[in-house]
């Protein structure tokens, strides 16, 4: 068994690099006391690494106190002070990327240039957040009657919670948290107990930003922490992303308790190719988008749809790439891809393998046959492609989540769309083709939140919102962007009417602006 060392941490990258991983309330580091903890792996070497808090109902309390305590004091802050302090974290998390990219190198496991580009994707959402004066901007309509002026203004809820998948450690809360603090409300973040360091991390950013204790505190732990947060009376609102059956849950319980809930769920995304795309640069993009963070990113693309007779030489260019890409750990110069999250979900991406194969379809390069995957202790897997797929098969009713691109082929347009539009899922798709009018029609007719021309992988920027369709999405709003802001506050409308001796009198019926 091939044994790799855990990678160097650097002196400032430690600062949540201690052995145990607590949690952070009131400004603070504070030890569990729960007497429950997970293990964080380094999925390069398959070590326990460290261990992170779990929290109890009480712990999960203590932060919402501290929130709602802090709660009144930061709704107050002026629009320019929090800005200010916006600013900041935003001048510090840009500081401090690489040592932000290194705690997801070390627990996610992900190639330092895709942690580096997961934190600048996050840093975007904390960029656009500084544009708060400008979003919070309501509006004013003078004279809606005689000496009666009407305007609206948006206010923050309160405390609200965010609970964060393990597969963007950073990007992920800074989705929520850029926002829902900008808008004035305090923020308890519940992220993944598989890689848990960066949000503490993040959570010292904030504190040498200047922003008030109890506005922004980590919880970590699991089902015991998640269900408090979705009963507690105190939080008004939760974010969640993660996979379809708990969004459906955190959709469902949350909202039972009275709370404003925006839940996305899992994916399946599809690639259209066109028989007239450009072969190369279909394969390039199926390629980069299918085996980026070994296929563990829910706009990755699973599923090509290869129309036509473009299907065989696609799938041959897409074959012939394969061996080129460098497997190895995060921290190693020149590694393009790494390990999966934990031993058990590299074992089930595996088993989809056997399971495609078994079912009829074509598998063309099987992960398995990896050297990492048979002589590391880490929790590696190759790159697998299953060709001949069809859509009753459990490999693409499932989400695989890792290292597998699967082939289904159409015989035309109709019949590819068909397939996108019947799939589970709606998060993100893909059509590549030279041809403008067929690119136009797929964006018109496709039931997907978000959707790419020649693009695989079309994550909003931060000035749009991000959301899927059907079981990707549970709730109204999209995240992040002017949908973020507009779930994050509520609209109050004030009427308004100043005296004018002589102008009043009793009048009993409803009233009436003519
Ligand atoms: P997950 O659903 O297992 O976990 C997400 C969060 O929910 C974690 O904080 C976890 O602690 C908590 N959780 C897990 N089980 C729970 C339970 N039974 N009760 C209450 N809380 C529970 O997801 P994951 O494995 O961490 O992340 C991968 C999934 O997230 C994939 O399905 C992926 O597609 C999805 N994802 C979706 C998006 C999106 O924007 N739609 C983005 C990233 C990831």
């Amino acid at each position: 068994m091939t044994h790799v060392a855990e990678p160097p941490v650097t002196s400032s990258g430690d600062r949540a690099g201690q052995e145990q991983v607590n949690h952070w309330i009131n400004g603070a580091r504070v030890a569990g006391t729960s007497g429950r903890q997970g293990p964080v792996f380094n999925p390069a070497t398959g070590d326990v690494a460290r261990h992170v808090d779990f929290a109890s109902v009480e712990e999960v309390d203590a932060a919402v106190a501290a929130a709602k305590a802090a709660s009144p004091g930061w709704r107050a802050t002026s629009i320019s002070k929090r800005t200010e302090i916006m600013f900041r974290i935003r001048n510090l998390v840009e500081q401090h990327r690489e040592e932000i990219a290194a705690h997801l190198t070390r627990e996610h496991g992900k190639v330092r240039s895709d942690a580096l580009g997961e934190v600048a994707r996050g840093l975007e959402n904390i960029e656009f957040a500084t544009g708060i004066p400008h979003l919070l901007k309501g509006g004013f309509s003078e004279q809606v009657s005689t000496g009666i002026d009407v305007y609206q203004i948006r206010q923050p809820l309160g405390v609200v919670a965010g609970i964060t998948p393990f597969n963007f450690p950073a990007m992920v809360p800074m989705w929520m948290f850029a926002n829902a603090i900008a808008c004035g409300n305090t923020f308890i973040l519940k992220p993944s107990e598989k890689d848990p360091s960066a949000s503490v991390y993040m959570a010292e950013l904030w504190k040498e930003a200047g922003l008030p204790d109890g506005v922004f505190n980590v919880v970590h732990g699991d089902k015991v922490a998640v269900d408090r947060i979705l009963e507690h009376p105190d939080i008004a609102a939760v974010s969640f992303v993660g996979s379809t059956p708990i969004a459906r849950y955190i959709s469902e319980t949350g909202t039972k308790h009275g709370k404003r809930v925006q839940a996305l769920g899992g994916a399946k995304n599809h690639m259209v190719v066109l028989p007239d795309a450009d072969i190369d640069m279909a394969a390039d993009a199926a390629v980069s988008a299918a085996y980026g963070s070994a296929g563990e990113r829910c706009m990755a693309i699973s599923v090509v749809v290869a129309v036509g007779d473009v299907a065989d030489p696609l799938v041959d260019a897409i074959e012939k790439r394969l061996p080129k890409i460098k497997i190895g750990p995060g921290h190693e110069e020149g590694s393009e891809m790494g390990p999966l999250i934990t031993k058990e979900h590299r074992d089930k991406v595996a088993s989809y393998l056997e399971s495609g194969k078994h079912q009829g379809a074509t598998l063309r390069v099987d992960g398995r046959e990896h050297v990492l995957y048979n002589e590391s202790t880490g929790f590696f897997l190759g790159v697998s492609l299953l060709d001949n797929v069809t859509p009753e098969m459990e490999c693409y009713r499932n989400e695989i989540f890792g290292p597998v691109l699967e082939i289904v082929r159409a015989p035309d347009y109709p019949e590819a769309l068909k397939i996108v539009n019947e799939n589970e899922y709606g998060n993100g798709t893909a059509i590549f083709t030279r041809d403008g009018g067929a690119a136009r029609q797929y964006q018109f007719d496709v039931n997907v939140g978000m959707v790419g021309l020649n693009v695989p992988i079309p994550v909003p920027v931060a000035y749009y919102s991000f959301g899927g369709w059907k079981a990707s999405l549970f709730g109204d709003l999209h995240m992040y962007g002017p949908e973020g802001i507009q779930f994050y506050t509520r609209a109050k409308v004030v009427t308004a009417r100043w005296p004018d001796p002589g102008t009043s009198s009793v009048d009993l019926g409803f009233p009436r602006t003519r």
